[in-house]
């Protein structure tokens, strides 16, 4: 048996990294070797111009794209191994994409209890109990049996987040959650995600909320045509940008 190394016991073990990830979609290299992890309890802000591969990144992570090369590894585990089982990888997942997230024909309980119920078979009865304290205390209490077409898209998402938790998930993936809302209910919304990350939830998000980033993350990873061209705490990439693309890029959208 080999000694302990006093080294690797202190270093936190990433919960989420994925190793020289390549995707292509046909004859095009969306991500290029992209390597990223996450610490548990960390906030990762994944910016980057329109089409620079977030999405498909977060996507990948989420087990919900295969990829071309490299690993994706969940705690110990190699996720992208093609003999994993997705759905049991996904149950260990959350994840809230831009829009469409709410089943329309469900009420909203029913889609905050889904996965409990049906992927980790818990009683519906402790489902709806966990599921009625998250959206009481995000003041949708009221909004529990009613279905999603009489929220406002701030409310659709913060229960679509609400919804992502509820099972507990190692991490939280965030693809530009506020991008298709008005601009008053963005807020509302970023204010939920602001209370996770106090709370300790581990959350890699795509964003184009540079203010929300550089307040709420603890590093900020800069996606150029599929490459991760800088990263950093916040207030060095925005602070301090060292390459070129950062530069040009922050100058357009801050
Ligand atoms: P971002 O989220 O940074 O805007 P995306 O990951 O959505 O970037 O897209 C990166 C590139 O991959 C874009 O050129 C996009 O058109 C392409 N792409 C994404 N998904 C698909 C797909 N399913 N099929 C073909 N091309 C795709
Ligand atoms: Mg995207």
């Amino acid at each position: 048996m080999s000694a302990v190394d006093p080294e690797a016991a202190v270093l936190p073990a990433p919960v989420l990294r994925a190793d020289g990830v390549w995707k292509a979609f046909g004859d095009r290299e969306v991500l290029r070797g992209v390597s990223v992890s996450l610490e548990r309890h960390q906030v990762v802000a994944l910016i980057g111009a329109s089409g620079s591969g977030k999405s498909t990144l977060l996507r990948c992570l989420g087990l919900l794209e295969p990829i071309d090369d490299g690993q994706i590894f969940l705690g110990d585990e190699d996720i992208s191994d093609p003999r994993v089982d997705g759905n049991r990888v996904r149950a260990r997942l959350g994840a809230v994409f831009q829009s469409y997230n709410l089943f329309p024909h469900l009420s909203v309980l029913d889609n905050v209890t889904l996965a409990s119920r049906v992927v980790h078979r818990m009683p519906r009865k402790d489902a709806e109990a966990r599921a009625l304290d998250l959206l009481a205390r995000i003041g949708l209490g009221d909004y529990a049996r009613a279905h999603p077409d009489r929220l406002s898209g701030g409310q659709q998402q913060r229960a679509a987040i609400v919804r992502a938790i509820a099972t507990d998930p190692e991490v939280l993936l965030l693809d530009e959650i506020t991008s298709a809302l008005d601009p008053e209910l963005v807020g509302e919304v970023l204010e939920l995600v602001r209370q996770l990350a106090a709370d300790g939830a581990t959350i890699l998000m795509a964003t184009h909320e540079m203010a929300f980033a550089r307040d709420v993350a603890d590093r900020v990873v800069f996606l150029d045509a599929g490459t991760i061209v800088e990263e950093g705490a916040p207030a060095s990439v925005f602070g301090a940008p060292q390459h070129p693309r950062t530069r040009e890029f922050l100058a357009r959208v801050t």
